[in-house]
This record gives structure tokens, sequence and C-alpha cells, in this order.
């Protein structure tokens, strides 16, 4: 008897993990659920899920016993949680043990951007350096006004690291935070780009945040601005920062999500003022073990009739 689903690509040892541990059934994706005959999905109360595509009500509808949707993220717009509670269906995600990674990589690309690191290093490393001379001039990334776009767990741990980088904080949330004193709390997102540098996007995605960093806010920021986004693509106005990036309106873009990826536009391809990476925010051994781990004491609790650790509806 298969109890739970364990959908998406996961690494051996997580899928050796959920198939010793629970019995559980892997699937490549989501698609494969309508494959399974209806004995075996009336068997389904959990899914552990690690992936980006939709999992709304017509799926959750194949398994007429699902109780957990246990995600391997603690982004989890890619679940419909309004389906979800719906049908008496709880959602758990893996929030903090990915913050250190991720907040080190959103400054990590604010300075690469800034410093041209990826540049300077293609440039040395294709030989241009005894007869070019010097690299050309990069720009300064300490002591600049930084505004962080969503002050949850992962901004506030951009903000501290940026704050050692003697860098001024500006913040934007739905709410003020109890945050140490020179933080400047903005209302709204186009005031918040509008004081700022440097923009570092940190919000949920999701309908609620489609296009938020919208070309107001990317006007805001200015030619001599970098925004960055550890968030997701859906957040900012992907058209419009691709024109301000070629046309000069924007200095530059340090992005590790996009909004079709991994089919990212080609115009990034080519853009020399962007630092693009594949969404490798939480992608280290220890964080994506500790991830793995998260997960799977949600489906533990679940299977053991116990309070959820992580539950997010
Ligand atoms: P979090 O603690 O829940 O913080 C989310 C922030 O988004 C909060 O500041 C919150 O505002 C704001 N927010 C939530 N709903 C909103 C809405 N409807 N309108 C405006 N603002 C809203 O989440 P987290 O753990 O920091 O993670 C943030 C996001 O980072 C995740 O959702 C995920 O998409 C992304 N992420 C990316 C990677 C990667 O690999 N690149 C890895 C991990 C996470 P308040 O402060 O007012 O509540």
């Amino acid at each position: 008897m298969n109890k739970v689903l364990a959908v998406g690509q996961y690494s051996d040892i997580d899928v050796a993990a959920l198939t010793d541990e629970f019995g559980a059934r892997p699937l490549d994706d989501l698609s494969q659920i309508a494959d399974l005959s209806p004995a075996l999905r009336a068997e389904v109360t959990a899914i552990a899920y690690k992936g980006h595509h939709p999992l709304n009500g017509a799926v959750m509808d194949l398994l007429p016993g699902l109780k957990l949707i246990a995600n391997f993220g603690v982004g989890y717009d890619a679940i419909n949680v309004t389906d979800a509670s719906a049908r008496g269906i709880t959602v758990t995600n893996t929030p903090n043990v990915l913050n250190d990674d991720v907040a080190d990589l959103a400054v990590a690309m604010l300075i690469m951007e800034a410093r041209k690191l990826t540049a300077s290093e293609n440039w040395m490393r294709d030989g241009k350096w005894p007869a070019g001379g010097a690299y050309p001039l990069a720009r300064k990334m300490s002591g600049r006004k930084v505004g962080v776009l969503g002050m949850g767990r992962i901004g506030r741990e951009i903000a501290d690291r940026l704050a050692a980088f003697k860098c001024e904080i500006h913040y934007q949330s739905r709410s003020r935070k109890d945050a140490p004193s020179g933080w400047t709390y903005h209302a709204d997102p186009v005031e918040l780009a509008r004081a700022v540098d440097d923009l570092v996007i940190a919000v949920v995605g999701g309908p609620e945040t489609e296009g938020f960093v919208s070309a107001a806010v990317i006007d805001a920021l200015g030619p001599d601005g970098i925004i960055v986004n550890i968030a997701r693509g859906s957040v900012v106005d992907e058209a419009a920062m691709l024109d301000a990036l070629e046309q000069g309106r924007l200095r530059g873009a340090a992005l590790d999500v996009f909004r079709a990826e991994p089919n990212v536009d080609p115009r990034f391809l080519t853009l020399p003022n962007a630092t693009i990476l594949p969404h490798v925010g939480s992608a280290t051994v220890e964080t994506r073990a500790a991830m793995g781990d998260l997960q799977r004491q949600n489906v533990r609790a679940h299977l053991a009739g116990q309070a959820l650790v992580t539950p997010v509806n």
C-alpha cells in the first residue's frame, strides 16, 4: 500500500529516504498521477512534492483521500492553497532552513553584478589580460542604499548581511517590522525604489505579487540601480526590466529566478549587464538535506496522526 507519492525530481538520497521510510511511490511529475489506477489513487493520503508545475484542485481531485501536500521548498506558489483548504488538505513547506543560503546568494549576486565579477573572470579566461591590460573599472557595492522588497525570513537575513557591508537599509513589507534603528520602512514599492540605489526582491511569488516590480518601480530605481531577484520571476515585469536593461535605464540585474524558467527569455543570455543563475538559491548539499529532512518530518507527523511541523494553511 502506497500512502505517499513522491512527485518531482528528487536526489537519489531523498528518493531513497522517502521510499525506505514511507514506502513512497516515486513519480517524475504530476501528470503521472492520472495514469495510476483508481484503486492505487484511493490509497494516497500524502504527496511529497518537489517542483514548480501548478498543483491545483484538478490534481487533488484525482486523490480522494489526500490530506497532506508536503512541499520541498519554502515557496509554495505552485500549489493552489485555496483549492487545498477547500478540500481539507494541509500544505506544508520548508521555511528557515534555507535562509542562509538564499541570503548569501542575494548578497553575492549584488556584488557579482556591481563588480562585474563574471565578466572580468571570463575576460581573464579568454586570455585578454596580457594584451588588454587592466580590466575596466566596475562600481562599488559597500555603502550603497539598498531596498529589500519583502522583509520576511529571507529578506531579514539579506538586510542583516547588507548592513554588515555598510549599506543603508530600506525595506517594504505589508507591515512595519521591529527592525534595527536606522532602517527605513516604505509603504509601497515605488516609494522604496525611489529612495534607494539598488533593490533586492525577497517577497513571496504567486498571484498576489504578480508584477509587483512594475515598469514604474524600475523607472523609480533609475539608471544607476541594480535589481537582485531571488524570489520568483512572477514578481517582476520581466519585459519592462529587459527593455530597461537594454536601453540603459537600469544599470544591472542579478537574477536567480525567471518567469518561464527553465526556458529563460533568450534576451537575458546576451545581456552584458545581467548576472543570471539557474535557480540555485538553496542549492547546497547541506541545505537541500535539511529541506528534505523537514519535508519528511511533515510526512512522518501526518502518517503518525501528529501535529504537522510547518503548515501553511
Ligand atoms: P516569508 O518569510 O513568508 O516572507 C515573505 C515576504 O513576502 C514577507 O515580507 C511578506 O510580507 C511578503 N508578502 C507575503 N504575501 C504578500 C502579499 N500578498 N503582498 C505583498 N507582500 C507579501 O518567506 P521567505 O521564507 O522569506 O521566502 C520568500 C520567498 O523567497 C519564497 O516565497 C520563495 O518564493 C523565495 N525563495 C527563493 C529561493 C531560491 O532558490 N531563489 C529559495 C527560497 C525561497 P510581510 O512581511 O508584510 O508579511
